[in-house]
Parts: C-alpha cells; structure tokens; sequence
C-alpha cells in the first residue's frame, strides 16, 4: 500500500500542505509507487523558518543537560523503530534490510546519543587572559540532506544543531523523505518544544533555496551534490551566512607493494560497493603496483562475485538495486564512457543483472589499466564501479591519489601500520582508513577541496554549530 504524507511538521504540528501537488518516491527494488509527499512552497518554507526563529531564545537558554536529555529519548525511540527505519530505507534507498538496519538504522541512533551526552559534559566556557570565551548556539539552522544515507546524514545535522541550541528546519532529499518523518513523529512523541525541529518536504531550488535566502536562517548546512552546494554557497554568500558543505567524492585506496592482498582486495571492494557504490566516500579508485595487476584483478573479481546484487527486502544480498532509474542510467552511461574511453572492462557492465528484470540494478563491474585522467576516475560515479589504477611508484601512487577535485577520504594498505601512517598523512582527503580502518561515528567526517567545508560527527561536527564570544574583563 502506497504510503501518502500530506503535511509538513511546522512549528511543534502537522500542517496540511497548501498545494495539492506531490511528489513520488518509488521503491528501488521494484520500481513501484512506495510513497508520496507535498511539494511545499516558498510561503510554507517561510513559515518553516519564523517558527524555528521564534523558538530560538527560548531553546537556546534551555539548560545543555535539559537539551541532552532530549537527545536522548530521541535516540531511545528511534533504537525503538530499529526494524521500520530498516525497511523504510530499504525501501527508498535499496540497502539490503540486514545492512540497513546496522547502518542506516543503527548509526543515527548513536549519533543522537552521542550529541546528548556531549552537551551535558561539554565545557561551554574558557578563560584566556583577560577573556571569558563562551560557546554559544550558532542560530536557525537550515539543513538540507541527500537520499544515500538519509537519517544519518539527517542525525549528523539535526543532533548536533540541537544539542548546540540551535533550532532546525529540516528540507530531506524529496528522493527518499519518508525516513525524516519517522523522525518527525518521534520528535512530536518525546515533546521537543514547539518550533525548535521543522520539517518541509519539496524540491531543492524551491524550498531548499527559500530556506537558504531566508534572512532569518543563521547557518546552513547542507549535505549533497557539489554542484548543489555550490548554489546553495552562493546565496548564502549575499546575506554572509556560515554554510558547511558534505560535497562529492573521487576516494582513492592505495594498495603498497608490501601489502597484504588476501585482506586487502576483498576490503577495498566492500568499501567500494557498499549501498550499491552510493558512498560519498565510497573507494573508487583501486591504485595499485603495476608488478601485481594482475593477481589484483583476478582477487578483485573473485570478491565481487560475492555481490551480485538482489531484492533488498527479501534477497539476503550484499547490495541491492541503485536508487533510482535516473541514477541506473547516470551510472550505465559512466560505464560506456570507461568502455569508450579505452579502459579495460573486467568484469561487469552496462546489462541489466541475471535474474533481475525489473528495479534499478547495475552489475558490479570492474575496469582495469584505468589511467587516472580518465571521466570514470575523475568523475563521481554513484553506482558499484571500481577502477583499477596501476602505479610505477610509491610517490606516483600519492600523486595519483591527491590528483582530483575532490578530498573526502581514502584509503592506504601496507605491510606496516607505520608504513600505512606515514603514506596517509600525504593524502588531501578529509579521513584515511589504514590497513582496513573502520567508520568511527565519533571522528570528523568531511573533505578537503572540492569535497566540502567543515565536519560532521563527533566534537567537531557538534561545535560546527556553535559561535564563540569573547568577554573582556
Ligand atoms: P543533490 O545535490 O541532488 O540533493 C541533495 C539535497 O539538496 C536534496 O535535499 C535536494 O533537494 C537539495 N537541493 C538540490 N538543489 C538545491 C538547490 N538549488 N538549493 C537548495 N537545495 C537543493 O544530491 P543527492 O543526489 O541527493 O545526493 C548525492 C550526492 O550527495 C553525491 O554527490 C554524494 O557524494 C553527496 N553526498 C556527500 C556526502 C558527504 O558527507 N560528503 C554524504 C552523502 C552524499
């Protein structure tokens, strides 16, 4: 039964959109009508925006501990509705139900958690000399998220800023949106304080650049496409407004002659393919020893044999369909283009995978002797591609690596975690993952270059959204 959302979540009720128009979300594994959603306006997204401007004194002056505690039944309630936000995202994005339930349920649970607990023990205020520096909350915080981890991308925002003091107008990705209103609801049940969390739902240029231009949003902070970020930068810049940016990214995986290939190769597919290749830091770039090419390529496709992707709700599989169709056939002409360009395809392509006649799903595929000026390892892909890069030298391969317009993460194997370190801190990229390194929610997350400006997650993403005042005394 398709699922229909007719309100936006303003000022502490579900308000009736005002337009009859809608938006569909469909289900990435077979294609079909999941959901819709109002397409807002620019007077709903301003009413959005006062709501959340009126809210802000008092939320701000709430005690950190009063805030804290908040985020924390937030959290509670979402640990909760673990097994609907699964299949909700599962759904909409196409993760498979395991994987999502981990992830895409799991890691905004902590996050929400986490900001709690930070700004009950957060030290709000410092001496320097003759000042008193306080920490205060940075103000309206319009925040503006994607489709490929929508809660978490959501959470990393909607946590931190209220735990800061801010309050939030929440504009989600209208690809996969039904998530935010979970989140809605149970920040409803928990009984947030009328206007300090909106929500609108529509379209980027609409609402999200209405919520950008208003003159009483403080910061924005926006997570998507680099082009849009550019655009949202750019209004932003006329009113001098903060802005943090999760852009793109190009990640590139350096494989040292003395690594461990066994581990390393199955590793750096994973963190290729996860949600399909939908990773902003997703490992596209696999740069290897020319000596080894080919005992990579022959461990590279013996690891992606093990993702041939399935249902997301009843498969069992490693990665499911991509988002969208628009997105399948972004990611088919990208293949054709690797194929035009001269790189060698090894595994994979443009064909729809065995099996799956209907949905949105791409074959994991494989090109190697990929050479770095290439589209398909300039460009972000989004879809389960991995491109083989061979190198002469240990300096070629950092070369290759820093060589790109984006700088959000990377990865390094070696046969010493020394080694590995020492190569790390010559990459441009916002995180690097040693030796096979995990996710960690509680370390900065973001890019250097092109990839954005500022960090989520953590202590860094949390004071993202506060201000500092010096008092002299
Ligand atoms: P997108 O840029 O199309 O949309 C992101 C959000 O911005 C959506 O809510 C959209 O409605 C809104 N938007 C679009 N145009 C806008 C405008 N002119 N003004 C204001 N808002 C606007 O991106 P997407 O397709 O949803 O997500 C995929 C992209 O996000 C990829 O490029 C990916 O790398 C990036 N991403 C980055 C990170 C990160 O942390 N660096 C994380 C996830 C995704």
């Amino acid at each position: 039964m398709t699922i229909v959302k007719d309100s936006f979540y303003i000022n502490g009720e579900w308000v009736k959109a005002s337009s009859a128009e809608t938006l569909p979300v469909t289900s990435s594994g077979t294609g079909e009508l999941y959901a819709t959603i109002p397409v807002g306006t620019v007077d709903e997204a301003n009413r959005a925006v006062e709501a959340a401007a009126a809210a802000f004194t008092s939320w701000t002056n709430t005690s950190p501990k009063e805030r804290g505690e908040f985020l924390i039944r937030i959290s509670e309630k979402l640990g909760e509705k673990a097994d609907l936000i699964a299949e909700t995202i599962a759904n909409e994005v196409g993760m498979p139900l395991g994987l999502a339930k981990g992830i895409q349920a799991g890691i905004p649970t902590a996050t929400f958690a986490d900001n709690g607990q930070r700004a009950m023990e957060f030290d709000w205020e410092e001496e320097v000399g003759n000042s008193t520096l306080v920490r205060e909350a940075a103000g309206v915080v319009a925040a503006i998220t994607p489709w490929n981890y929508p809660l978490h991308q959501i959470a990393n925002k909607v946590a931190a800023a209220l735990a800061a003091g801010c309050t939030v107008v929440l504009k989600p990705s209208e690809v996969a949106p039904i998530n935010a209103y979970i989140l809605a609801d149970i920040i409803h049940e928990v009984g947030l304080p009328k206007g300090v969390f909106n929500l609108i739902t529509g379209t980027g240029p609409v609402v999200g650049e209405a919520i950008v231009a208003h003159p009483k949003t403080d910061f924005i902070s926006f997570t998507g496409s680099t082009g849009a970020g550019k655009r949202v930068m750019e209004i932003a810049s006329k009113m001098v407004k903060r802005v943090s940016l999760e852009l793109g990214g190009k990640s590139a995986n350096i494989i040292l002659e003395d690594a461990d290939l066994a581990k390393a190769i199955p590793d750096a597919i994973f963190k290729c393919y996860l949600n399909s290749g939908q990773t902003c830091s997703a490992l596209t770039r696999l740069v290897v020893p020319r000596s080894k090419l080919g005992e990579v390529e022959d461990l590279a496709v013996a690891s992606a044999a093990g993702f041939q992707p399935g249902d997301p709700i009843t498969g069992g599989t490693l990665i499911g369909p991509l988002v969208s169709e628009a997105q399948q056939t972004r990611v088919r002409n990208y293949i054709n283009k690797g194929i035009d360009e001269g790189a060698r395809l090894i595994m994979g392509g443009v064909e729809q995978p065995e099996g799956l006649p209907r949905g949105h799903y791409v074959q994991p595929t494989i090109f190697s002797d990929v050479k770095n000026s290439m589209t398909i390892a300039q460009e972000e892909i989004f879809g389960p591609v991995l491109s083989i890069i061979p190198y002469d030298t240990e300096e070629e391969a950092i070369a290759i690596a820093n060589d790109s317009l984006y700088g959000l993460s990377g990865g390094v194997w070696a046969g010493t975690q020394e080694k590995a370190f020492e190569v790390a801190r010559k990459i441009r990229t916002g995180q690097v993952e040693i030796n096979g390194g995990g996710f960690n929610i509680y370390a900065p997350f973001g890019g250097y270059k092109q990839s954005g400006i500022g960090r989520e997650l953590g202590k860094y993403g949390f004071e993202e959204f506060l201000e500092v005042k010096a008092i002299q005394k």
